[in-house]
């Protein structure tokens, strides 16, 4: 049997067990897991009412990382109907077609999100819709389906529905908390949207075990440092672009710290090294996608002994390194990532499905990405990871930042091509920069253009936005 899941219950439950708990801290103070609760049943019984939200409808909720985000994510559970959580960047034509595609009959978007032509009911007013006076809503008999848009960086987003049995949600749940330590009732801050796997799957552990979660509408390295230390954080989740901006600044005492989830992109092994050294052995690598759910962790151990690591499977969850027939390949030799089990809701029951990602397996059993699948090049028969050529730049002394993609070339199909960004007062050399890659790497895999540019612009979830860096 199949049930859908939000992270529903949770506030209900939390609010049962810890009233008095502090539930969301945002940058207008703190709600507890009762005021939660209360908000959220008034603002459930104005969306019923009103707008007439119940089991089978879609409301699609576009919301800042506020406690304006968990009262509707809380209400719109409470009544079993289905959730969208929409990325808060989207507007125009873009935004109308997800609205229409998903078939979203209510939009919930903060105020000051872009007007869209919409055929459904528009709210944005929550406190308007708490205090109709309307009376409890319905309490639905089965939960609502939550549905998660992948970020688009390789196409058009689209919905992926999770359908998880009990079991399968619990599987990896349980494991993970077997080896992250995050605490119950220890502060969390998540710093990547909530609208995103990443930061919807903490959002979820922190209501699970009442941690309070600390939230901030935009990423500001010196807000999420003085926040980790006023409230004395247990954990922090980030993506790896964060945590390389975290760790330019000077390095706080932050003891209560005792774990850093990274996750959404690849984490250069440098920037896990230099981060640990910096905050201690706290560091976590997660990988995962929209669709295949969290399928590997690295603790702080396996990074320490390779930095470069996505750790190992859940338990409850299957990796595959796959060769062309699917077969799985011995370690050393690269393959296509599969993944099924645990949170994997883009597979079938008892199936595997691609990340589109290639990586492989070393002998200890440790698993590692090689890049996605469309970003490599064969250029004469080799294949080139950018990743690999991203991660030998990136070490380079006065490179603050770098990107490298293939782009189009019309003698080779594609070329590499590096978009380095400099340190502050420091000016690099293009064939300096490409003697260091040549030192270290086969010829083919010199970056034939070298680009310098003011800063690498990256999606909410810290993967490369290539259409903006190139132009094109
Ligand atoms: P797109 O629309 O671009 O495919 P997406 O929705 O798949 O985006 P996500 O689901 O956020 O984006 O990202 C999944 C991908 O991000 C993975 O397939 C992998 O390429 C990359 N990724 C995520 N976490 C890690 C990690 N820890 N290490 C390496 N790569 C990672």
């Amino acid at each position: 049997r199949y049930f859908h899941v939000t992270p529903a219950a949770g506030v209900a439950m939390a609010a049962a067990r810890w009233p008095d708990r502090q539930a969301v801290v945002d940058e207008g103070g703190a709600l507890t897991f009762a005021a939660l609760d209360e908000r959220a049943a008034a603002l459930a019984a104005g969306l019923h009412h009103r707008l007439g939200v119940e089991p089978g409808t879609t409301v699609a909720v576009m919301w800042p990382n506020d406690r304006g985000f968990a009262e509707a994510v809380a209400a719109v559970s409470r009544l079993g109907a289905d959730l969208l959580l929409l990325n808060t960047g989207l507007a125009g034509p873009a935004l109308r077609d997800v609205l229409r595609r998903e078939q979203a009959d209510v939009l919930v978007a903060a105020p000051g999100l872009p007007p869209v032509d919409f055929a459904g009911q528009r709210a944005g007013d929550l406190d308007e819709l708490m205090s109709s006076g309307a009376p409890p809503a319905p309490v639905p008999r089965r939960p609502g389906r939550l549905v998660l848009l992948t970020s688009g960086t390789t196409g058009l987003p689209k919905g992926a529905p999770r359908r998880l049995s009990v079991a399968e949600l619990a599987e990896p749940f349980v494991s993970m908390l077997a080896t992250v330590p995050v605490r119950g009732g220890e502060p969390m801050l998540i710093a990547p949207p909530l609208f995103h796997g990443l930061g919807i799957l903490w959002y979820a552990v922190a209501l699970v075990l009442g941690c309070p979660v600390v939230l901030m509408r935009r990423f500001d390295p010196d807000a999420v440092l003085d926040a980790l230390e006023r409230h004395r954080a247990g954990a922090l989740v980030a993506v790896p672009a964060m945590l390389s901006r975290l760790l330019a600044r000077e390095p706080r005492d932050l003891p209560g710290l005792r774990v850093v989830v990274s996750g959404g992109a690849a984490l250069r092994p440098d920037l896990a090294t230099a981060f640990m050294d910096a905050y201690g052995d706290v560091l976590y690598n997660l990988y995962g996608s929209t669709e295949a759910g969290w399928a590997a962790l690295a603790t702080p151990e396996d990074l320490r002994e390779a930095p470069d690591t996505i750790g190992r499977p859940p338990r409850g969850a299957t990796v595959r390194i796959a060769g062309p027939d699917g077969e799985e390949l011995p370690a050393g030799e690269m393959g296509r990532v599969l993944v099924g089990g645990g949170l994997a809701f883009g597979a079938r029951a008892g199936e595997l499905m691609s990340t589109g990602d290639l990586g492989h397996r070393d002998g200890r059993g440790l698993l590692f990405v090689d890049g996605r699948d469309d970003d490599m090049i064969v250029s004469g028969g080799e294949n080139v990871f950018p990743q690999e050529v991203e991660n030998l730049l990136a070490r380079l002394p006065g490179v603050a930042d770098v990107a490298v993609l293939g782009v189009p070339d019309e003698e080779y199909g594609r070329r590499l091509a590096a978009y380095v960004v400099a340190e502050e007062g420091v000016t690099l050399s293009a064939d300096e920069l490409k003697s260091a890659v040549k030192a270290e790497l086969a010829g083919f895999k010199v970056p034939r253009d070298v680009v310098f540019v003011p800063s690498v612009p990256r999606n909410p979830t810290g993967k490369v936005d290539r259409a903006e860096l190139t132009g094109r």
